[in-house]
């Protein structure tokens, strides 16, 4: 008898440690979309973006895309960054076909982790594919968290002033998930503190309130650029190329050059949510720009 077929098995969880700190990464969903173009290269020529996917040994019209939330253990509280797709495409009819299911929850308990010993849930915009996993059938998931949003954030998305058309039923979604959390949240800006040895940096533009975190133990430190780039090569090769997802598109490309800039010449460990899992790596110059280079075992040492 021939062995059977048992069909794709990757990784979908990751840990180290960050000084103190115990870093997880947790891999929520994944989607496959066409594209790379239209999707990344606004008004580039598409010719530009196949050209560039191809020289990277990439399928110029299909890419995968990744939702990786991650869990910061700092010895005193248990962190959750962002809460990937949740039960969104079951909840709404809209999301169906764009959206995976979200597995955190399930993953998490693989980590050792149940959704109770949340202490902090940080959102770092947003986004559905970050808001997603907070409530499930209207109810909160993290029973015990505090919530920390970006002030600038969620004033964008409850006030709903200039929201463009794309994004008009993701701020119906935040107003039903995220308002009603307000009264359990802080809200923060750039350089203000989370947790001891977790702080927010500024990376508006995606999302109109985007941030990073800058997280330290012991000397160790690294960030998590959320969104700051989508694609571990279009964006990081051509951070100049506007993306139709960033909401803020100048603003956008500002701020991944500042980012790509600071993580390059700061050496920094990169933990990025859509970023090839484990969503970790590091930044080097190359011939124009940037790129991206993956974690292999800098950490496991
Ligand atoms: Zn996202």
């Amino acid at each position: 008898m021939p062995a059977p077929m048992h069909g794709e098995m990757q990784p979908t969880i990751y840990r180290f440690k960050l000084g103190g700190f115990e870093v997880t990464t947790i891999m929520d969903s994944k989607v496959v979309r066409a594209g790379l173009t239209p999707s990344f290269g606004g008004e580039q020529q598409a010719d530009e973006v196949r050209a560039l996917a191809k020289a990277n040994r990439l399928d110029p019209d299909r890419y995968e895309h990744p939702f990786t939330p991650m869990i910061v253990n700092t010895g005193k509280e248990l962190v959750l960054f962002d809460t990937g797709n949740g039960s969104l495409r079951e909840e709404h009819e809209q999301l169906k076909n764009r959206l995976p299911a979200g597995n955190l929850v399930t993953r998490m308990a693989e980590a050792g982790y149940k959704p109770e010993d949340v202490d902090v849930v940080v959102i770092t915009h947003g986004h559905p594919d970050h808001i997603g996993g907070l409530t499930k059938g209207g109810k909160p998931v993290f029973a015990k968290a505090r919530y920390v949003f970006g002030a600038a954030d969620f004033d964008f998305w409850k006030k709903g002033e200039n929201v463009r058309e794309a994004r008009k039923f993701n701020r119906e979604l935040y107003v039903k998930i995220c308002v009603p959390l307000a009264d359990r949240a802080t809200f923060i800006k750039p350089g203000d503190e989370v947790v001891p040895g977790i702080t927010a940096v500024d990376a508006f533009g995606h999302s109109p309130g985007l941030m990073d975190f800058h997280i330290e133990s012991d000397g160790r430190r690294m960030l998590n650029w959320a969104d700051t780039c989508n694609h571990y090569v279009v964006a990081i090769q051509r951070p100049e190329w506007q993306l139709d997802v960033d909401d803020d598109k100048e603003k956008a490309v500002a701020t991944r050059k500042r980012i790509l800039d600071m993580v390059t010449n700061e050496n920094l460990l990169v933990a990025g949510f859509h970023m090839p899992f484990p969503g970790l790596g590091y930044v080097e110059r190359a011939a124009g720009g940037y790129r991206w280079a993956p974690h292999s075992y800098q950490m496991n040492l």
